[in-house]
């Protein structure tokens, strides 16, 4: 008599899908939780390989209808550490014997497996090893008394045509007088198996040892029938090989002391790495996938770890979604642009007019020395794209009209014009990062214009002056709020005619514009996230003489040369006529919103007040 030899009934092929599938949901549902995720899997009769893939983590896994079923977990640690200090026999112990050998489910002892990871998401690697839980009782052997085996035999029709209806049972019975085949229930089967033969399919082709999970349900036939001392086994591969055995069952019970103890269960089945250790197994994945969507996929990790602990309310992809229009691609522009691609935003459109000179480089983080002489516009967004190669970058060279600044070209100003309002449409968000007041007002009008529900335009506004900046988002006609003209009893004007060359050039400490286009991204952001990163702002205005900065909320102002109802109403009912006649005099502006009134009133209040002679004494000087 020998005992029975076996050998290992799976194996283990790891695709990068399933790297991937984990990847995702480990950053995006999972975070640092380590519970239990259920795989699904399924092979071939016909093979012994298990093949790990994203599919493994669908509820309803499609596989083929004749492939037999696989029940599988997956734990996956949060650090390497952890990983690599379980204690691996105890873990599958623990786990199985409550989760599957407790069942008593016969199907589920043989198509189990337990899957461990630690996935390194940054580096793209992938630390795994699996288990198929074998269960052995302590003390029972497996003895063979006739061992017959029959290759390719595939004359026993009953046998073939139950598997051919069940193909996920892997166990079941035969009578041994009829050949009748059944399925069963492992608490009722001890009366009837000395006229069954118990069969078992098999993984392996091969004919020279059965699968290590024969084990397992030889332990399962002893737990529930242990006076049962002979078997008549049948193990079927898949290409119809078979070996029939008899085995004998026996049970040496440990002697404790005269006190005999239920006998433990051993449970093994860690899988062999590539050099026949026990051991781990490692991937690197970051040579196999495609570097672009790598590149994409470290991008977002990095803004998604925000929710992990910091925000878990943190709405990524309402930022994601949106697209931005950058007014201005100066020093204000570049930053901006660089800031809101840090933050996940992925559709820019850069309008300038400007070419980059040979002073702009070093202030402007866009543009390097090979790009002075080109289109600022086009420079900004072929370099961003640089950085990024996923995003949709659009570029513009077009002029802005300008209030009081009466067109020399109207024919190429009304065109420009039209290409703003389109750009207009198309996005989401506005920033008007440009250098001059005037510039300024035609884009604040336009976007208070789109009142229509859910078409409204987000306008954040960033200006910088040589020691403070302003911060701002226009209101709407629903909060109220203000815009950048709203504090203003003159309308805007040409202030660029006449000027000398410092008046002409932004000069201003480096710093304040890497404050502010901080500070309009985070203040944009914070407004898209309604109350989950603070109070959304209205207007932050910062001095760096004293590093000071405040915070206003200051309501429009109904005369407002910019954003006041009757500005807006006229502009949407003329358009470029309406500015078309501002262009030539900004006066007409004053007149329509009501200012020209109030400066009347203000001058008349003026007259009125009679200063007198006064004595120089009767001055109070405060400091
Ligand atoms: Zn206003």
């Amino acid at each position: 008599m020998t005992t029975i030899k076996f050998t290992p009934g799976f194996k283990c092929f790891m695709e990068t899908s399933f790297y991937s599938r984990l990847r995702e949901i480990k950053l995006n549902n999972l975070k640092l939780s380590d519970e239990y995720i259920s795989l699904n899997g399924d092979i071939a009769d016909t093979s012994s390989i298990l093949t790990l893939n994203s599919n493994n983590f669908e509820e309803c896994n499609h596989g083929l209808s004749d492939h037999l079923k696989m029940n599988g977990v997956l734990k996956n640690f949060n650090t390497e550490q952890e990983f690599i200090t379980l204690n691996k026999l105890e873990f599958l112990k623990h786990y199985c014997i409550d989760n599957i050998w407790n069942t008593n489910d016969i199907q589920l002892i043989i198509n189990s497996f337990v899957l461990i990871t630690f996935a390194d998401l940054k580096k793209y690697t992938l630390l795994y090893w699996v288990a198929f839980p074998v269960f052995q009782i302590e003390g029972l052997t497996f003895e063979i008394t006739s061992k017959e085996v029959f290759k390719g035999c595939e004359d026993d029709d009953e046998c073939i045509k139950f598997i051919i209806e069940n193909p996920s049972v892997w166990c079941f019975l035969q009578d041994e007088e009829t050949k009748g085949c059944e399925n069963f229930l492992m608490n009722e089967v001890c009366n009837t198996l000395s006229t069954k033969i118990v069969c078992v399919r098999n993984t392996l082709s091969e004919i020279t040892y059965p699968p290590s999970y024969l084990k397992s349900v030889l332990s399962l036939l002893h737990k529930n029938s242990p006076h049962i001392k002979s078997l008549k086994l049948k193990i079927i591969s898949g290409n119809g090989n078979i070996i029939k055995y008899d085995v004998n069952l026996m049970l040496h019970t440990i002697d404790n002391d005269g006190k005999k103890s239920p006998p433990a269960v051993k449970v093994t089945g860690w899988e062999r790495n590539n050099r026949g250790k026990l051991g781990p197994k490692f991937i690197d994945l970051s040579t196999l996938l495609d570097p672009l969507k790598m590149n994409e996929q470290s991008v977002d990790l990095n803004l998604k770890l925000m929710k992990w602990r910091i925000e878990p309310d943190l709405n990524l992809d309402i930022i994601k979604s949106k697209k931005v229009l950058l007014l201005g691609a100066g020093t204000l522009g570049c930053y901006v642009a660089r800031t809101l691609l840090s933050w996940g935003v992925r559709n820019f459109t850069f309008v300038d007019n400007g070419r980059v000179s040979h002073s702009n480089p070093v202030r402007q983080s866009l543009f390097n020395f090979e790009d002075v002489g080109q289109w600022k516009a086009e420079a900004a967004a072929k370099n961003l794209k640089k950085i990024f190669p996923q995003l949709n970058t659009e570029s513009y060279v077009l002029d802005i009209p300008m209030i009081g600044h009466p067109p020399t070209n109207e024919g190429k100003q009304k065109k420009d014009y039209e290409k703003l309002y389109q750009l207009f449409q198309q996005n989401d968000a506005i920033f008007l990062l440009v250098d001059s007041r005037e510039t300024r007002w035609l884009p604040t009008v336009m976007g208070k214009s789109f009142t229509d529900k859910g078409h409204e335009k987000i306008i954040i506004n960033a200006a910088i002056g040589f020691n403070s900046y302003l911060v701002m988002r226009h209101g709407n006609f629903e909060d109220k709020l203000g815009c950048y003209f709203c504090n203003d009893v003159v309308a805007p004007n040409d202030s660029l005619s006449d000027r000398t060359l410092d008046q002409m050039c932004t000069v201003t400490r480096p710093g304040c514009a890497l404050m502010a286009s901080s500070l309009a991204v985070e203040l944009f952001v914070s407004y898209l996230q309604k109350n989950v990163l603070g109070e959304p702002q209205h207007q932050i205005r910062g001095f760096l003489n004293d590093f000071s900065m405040i915070k206003l909320h200051t309501p429009s102002y109904e005369c407002c040369s910019a954003c006041s109802l009757e500005i807006v109403e006229e502009y949407k009912r003329r358009g470029w006529d309406f500015v078309l006649s501002a262009l030539k005099n900004y006066k007409v502006v004053e007149e329509l919103s009501g200012l020209a009134d109030v400066q009347r009133e203000m001058e008349k209040k003026l007259e009125s007040i009679n200063f007198g002679d006064s004595d120089d004494d009767e001055f109070v000087t405060i400091d």
